[in-house]
């Protein structure tokens, strides 16, 4: 495109001499500011550092340019990144550009948070009362310990207490560094109160109070149900562990500040945000839900489980290292199941088994049909049953097509016109919101080209969507894969120079892995930048469950020269063939899998594309069958009788292609690209060779 006449009056009123734009260009207008900084921000608090880095542009790139009297490098096209020692407190970045001998300075404020304090004087003796704990409120409960800690001149005693509670003696673990711990024991209760310390030196005492205050509760828990979306970490502020769904019910059983702590089993504790539970009223039963019949069902993509709890509970689901295989487990939770009932019609679900795995912890087992792909799979509430649908691969085209070829790949640009500015930008004011919609837009007719269909959570640039809707939409436009669409920022306080920076592709959930793995090799081979390796993260539209979804950062914004490439066209056709290429070699690998051993396992019917009806089961366990250790027969949640699960083999005849064929290991040959024409003969063997079975290995039984 020809330069914007506003960029060119811009360049003009600058006098700069550089390089005119180039097609592609995704910036915006530029000032005609001699100095522009874009980060840090003005008053930013960085973490303590040693250094932080600097970006933006000047007007003139060959006039000489300065910050803290360091030189810095400018790009022809008038951006700058350096790096440069920073000092704890209120730090300026003096930046200084020499114009035709007449300089102009410019000055960029920051905070550089101290390093921890050192120790307090000896004399005269203090107490530092912002280190005192509690720092936020907390709720503890007997078997907790109740945790003191204090920053206070060393060489002292020192002790603290709650409210009327005898008093604790702590011990000084480094030089003015005091702790102690005390139990909270059956039935106290205490506060809210702040913990009061005391510092004792010679005939004095000074004292203290904790900002936070801590209460100790002896009274039946409370239960909370979840809300909307929510998050089970794995600590107060830690890692993610679950998921709950809307209607979830939990036992509370301690706090810290915003977060509820929560029992799952005897052995297994989460916590969850405040807000996103409503706590019901003191008394109400803590949930314990009962889990009964499971039934499974074919469904339109694969197969349903769907497991009658009498309660909403918490639950994660796990797929084993067995690839084939996955693992429900639900809390707050008796076994009760005598009955597994199996849909006909369905072949993806080979076993389903249960076990009580610890107290209040049941483990369901689902093994599927290992010639068949995992897909993804959703897991969903209908009333107080939890249904698991479970996908398998989709069918894909034969070779010479396209393996995407029919398929939905869902594409997201990174980001909303709402937050651009305060995104990563580039130091001539790219923002990433842009470069990704226009990478996004890049990919689409290579999609288009390979018979695919492809939808863009973000249709249009101005389009604001929030990361729950994308991944909503994504399912509920039926995606067969998604891919998120994103470039990097750099982090502060961290050497841009350290390491070598480029691509980098996330997943998070194990049925993503291969994808990954594929569009990472694709940028190696397509990508001109150093490569950041394959990375696991915790990223909310690469948890997306219900089908292979990973997330790119193609370039850094923050990189003059990344930021130049990223607003040419070439290289972001460039970065669209390496997601296209990633897609195809990783549905083309599936599609191998598939040629080597689906058509010989297809059933009749069952199968194939179109919904297929629930089941009912076949037959009802008599009511007065035995009484003994299986229990009465149960009636499931959706008013069918079921019946014992060992009838199902024996007693209606298998369908006429009930399982797949699936080989010894040492007939599985080695992975390779797609051959049409062994394709074609293994296809015609398929279609003229007579139905037969061959019956493989059993499958290696894993404890749930
Ligand atoms: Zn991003």
């Amino acid at each position: 495109m020809a330069i914007p006449f506003w960029l060119g009056a811009a360049l003009l009123a600058a006098g700069v001499k550089a390089a005119p734009a180039a097609a592609g260009d995704l910036y915006p207008q530029r000032s005609t500011a001699p100095i522009i900084v874009l980060h840090p921000y003005e008053r930013q608090v960085i973490p303590p550092a040693e250094g932080e880095f600097i970006l933006g542009s000047v007007s003139d790139p060959t006039a000489p340019f300065s910050i803290n009297g360091t030189t810095v490098a400018v790009r022809p096209n008038g951006a700058f990144l350096a790096w440069l020692p920073v000092s704890p407190g209120t730090f300026t970045f003096l930046c200084s550009l020499d114009l035709k001998g007449e300089t102009t300075s410019y000055a960029r404020n920051i905070t550089v948070t101290p390093p921890p304090p050192p120790p307090l004087p000896e004399k005269p003796s203090a107490i530092d009362a912002d280190s005192l704990w509690p720092k936020t409120d907390i709720v503890l409960r007997a078997g907790d310990w109740l945790a003191f800690r204090m920053r206070a001149s060393p060489g002292h005693e020192a002790r603290c207490r709650l409210a009327k509670r005898p008093w604790q003696d702590l011990r000084e673990s480094a030089p003015g560094n005091y702790e102690g711990l005390q139990a909270v024991l059956s039935g106290e209760e205490a506060g809210p109160a702040a913990v009061e310390c005391q510092l004792k030196g010679g005939w004095s005492a000074l004292r203290a109070f904790s900002r936070g205050q801590a209460t100790l509760n002896s009274g039946p828990p409370l239960v909370a149900v979840v809300k909307g979306n929510a998050v089970l970490r794995a600590g107060a502020g830690a890692g993610y562990m679950a998921y709950p769904l809307p209607g979830t019910r939990l036992v509370t059983t301690g706090r810290q500040n915003s977060e509820l702590r929560v029992s799952l089993s005897p052995t297994l504790e989460g916590w969850i945000d405040a807000k996103d539970v409503d706590l019901l009223p003191a008394g109400t039963p803590p949930p314990r839900a009962v889990v009964d019949v499971i039934h499974t069902y074919a469904s339109e993509r694969g197969a349903s489980v769907r497991i009658g709890l009498g309660e909403r509970v918490a639950f994660t689901v796990d797929q084993d290292d067995e690839p084939s295989s996955l693992t429900l487990r639900l809390y707050n939770c008796v076994g009760h199941t005598n009955w597994i009932v199996y849909d006909s019609n369905d072949t993806f679900v080979e076993e389903v088994r249960w076990k009580q795995e610890t107290t209040g912890s049941v483990a369901v087992r689902i093994r599927l049909d290992p010639a068949m792909t995992l897909w993804g799979w959703q897991a969903s509430y209908e009333g107080a049953s939890l249904k698991l649908d479970l996908r398998r691969a989709p069918s894909l085209a034969p070779a010479p097509a396209s393996p995407l070829k029919g398929l939905t790949v869902v594409l997201d640009p990174g980001h909303n016109p709402a937050s651009a500015a305060a995104d990563t930008t580039g130091p001539l004011g790219t923002r990433e919101m842009d470069v990704n919609f226009a990478i996004a837009k890049a990919v689409e007719p290579l999609l288009l080209k390979r018979g695919a269909f492809p939808v863009l959570t973000r249709p249009s640039n101005d389009v604001e969507i929030s990361l729950v809707e994308r991944t909503r939409m994504a399912v509920e436009r039926k995606g067969d894969v998604f891919v998120s669409i994103h470039n990097n920022g750099l982090t502060d306080g961290v050497n841009p120079q350290a390491s070598a920076r480029g691509f980098s592709i996330f997943y998070y959930h194990p049925h993503s892995l291969p994808l990954a793995r594929h569009l990472y090799r694709s940028y190696e081979k397509l990508v001109p930048l150093p490569g950041e390796n394959l990375r696991y993260g915790n990223l909310m539209v690469a948890r997306l469950t219900a089908m292979p979804a990973a997330l790119v950062e193609s370039a850094y914004m923050h990189i003059p020269e990344q930021e130049e490439k990223l607003n040419d066209q070439a290289f972001r056709d460039k970065l669209a063939e390496a997601i296209a290429g990633g897609l195809e070699s990783f549905l083309a690998e599936e599609r191998a899998k598939q040629s080597r051993l689906k058509p010989l396992t297809r059933p009749k019917g069952a199968a194939a594309k179109g919904p297929v009806p629930a089941a009912k089961p076949a037959a009802i366990a008599p009511k007065t069958a035995g009484d003994g250790a299986a229990g009465k027969p149960r009636v499931g949640k959706n008013g069918q009788k079921s019946r014992q699960p060992t009838a199902k083999k024996s007693a209606a005849p298998a369908p006429a292609v009930r399982k797949s064929v699936r080989p010894a290991p040492a007939e599985l040959p080695i992975p390779q690209a797609p051959d049409q024409k062994r394709q074609e003969a293994a296809l015609d063997e398929i279609l003229s060779g007579p139905e037969t079975k061959k019956q493989g290995a059993p499958a290696q039984e894993k404890k749930p």
